[in-house]
């Protein structure tokens, strides 16, 4: 029997008298078929040391645990704390953090894992209401993680791996393809969960590059130029552009400068611009002294 077996997880939330909290985005796993799929995506071994995010009642650790070099688990819930000690017993492989993944100091705490020099991979099924945000803080905390394998709702998952042209296409895809090649590995479907959530799932897997997709000179503008082109999607480039960088003449011919050095027509919408061109244009942008 697995931690993720219906009766299993009721009777573990029955014995601990635990009840869910939807402020947490507390959504357990029951299908223990999704979750082997999910490790089996994520090519766990013994070679490579896992961090989970919101273990909840272990479902999923129990999976990782059984494959991985080791397992750290940030969960913020301090009432899943002993609940874990209990599911988790067996293992001497998991350590549970009882912290909130977004002000966990990542650095540090990956120095906890006796083998830290193994590839970290990143394995959850994530609190829907902080997705993009631990997403960021992830990819901010300059941590090589080798991949992501995540559950989230399928629509943030679509918006992530979305191609030019696409109406899910936008700077939360630029933000993370720069570094990262994302693809939908599966759906999942709500009926899986307790309790069920009101949207379908999706497995995102993402997978660090060797290099950045592009070569720019300021990382954080080129992010900023993506953002900014995207405030207004139905509207032109050179109308966000203006917007964000300002309209007086002098601006206007600068941005005019920017646009032919890119090789783009101010007509045209942020959201045909694949990640290279967003390069260009923000080092274009630079040289004019934006
Ligand atoms: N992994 C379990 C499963 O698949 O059944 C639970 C997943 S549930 C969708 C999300 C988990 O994240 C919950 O256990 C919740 O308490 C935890 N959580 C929510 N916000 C968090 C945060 N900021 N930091 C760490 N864990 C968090």
């Amino acid at each position: 029997m697995r931690i993720a077996d219906y009766s299993v997880t009721r009777a573990i939330l029955e014995r601990h008298g635990f009840t869910f909290k939807k402020s947490f985005g507390q959504n357990f796993l029951t299908d223990t078929n999704i979750l082997q799929k999910i490790v089996d995506t994520a090519e766990v071994d013994k070679n490579v040391n896992v961090i989970e995010i919101g273990p909840g009642i272990g479902a999923l650790t129990e999976f990782l645990a059984e494959k991985a070099a080791e397992v750290m688990a940030f969960e913020i819930d301090d009432r899943l704390i002993p609940i874990l000690a209990d599911t988790l017993r067996d293992f001497d492989n998991v350590q549970v953090v009882n912290q909130d993944i977004l002000k966990a100091d990542l650095q540090t705490q990956i120095k906890q894992f006796k083998n830290p020099d193994l590839p970290i991979k990143v394995v959850a099924n994530l609190p829907y209401y902080i997705t993009t945000p631990i997403l960021m803080h992830l990819i901010e905390s300059k941590i090589p993680f080798a991949e992501f394998v995540v559950m989230m709702q399928k629509e943030v998952a679509d918006r992530i791996a979305a191609e030019p042209n696409t109406k899910a296409y936008g700077s939360l895809s630029i933000a993370v393809q720069y570094y990262m090649a994302a693809e939908v590995a599966f759906i999942v479907p709500r009926t899986v969960f307790v309790p069920a959530p009101n949207v379908d799932s999706a497995i995102l897997k993402m997978v660090r590059r060797d290099q950045p997709l592009v070569e720019v000179q300021n990382e954080d503008f080129l992010f900023d130029v993506a953002k900014a082109s995207f405030v207004h999607r139905r509207k032109t480039l050179w109308n966000n552009l203006t917007n964000r960088f300002g309209k007086s003449e002098n601006v206007k011919e600068k941005l005019r400068q920017a646009l032919e050095m890119a090789g783009l027509r101010p007509s045209v919408r942020g959201e045909a611009l694949s990640i290279a061109d967003f390069g260009r244009l923000a080092d274009a942008l630079k040289e004019q002294g934006f």
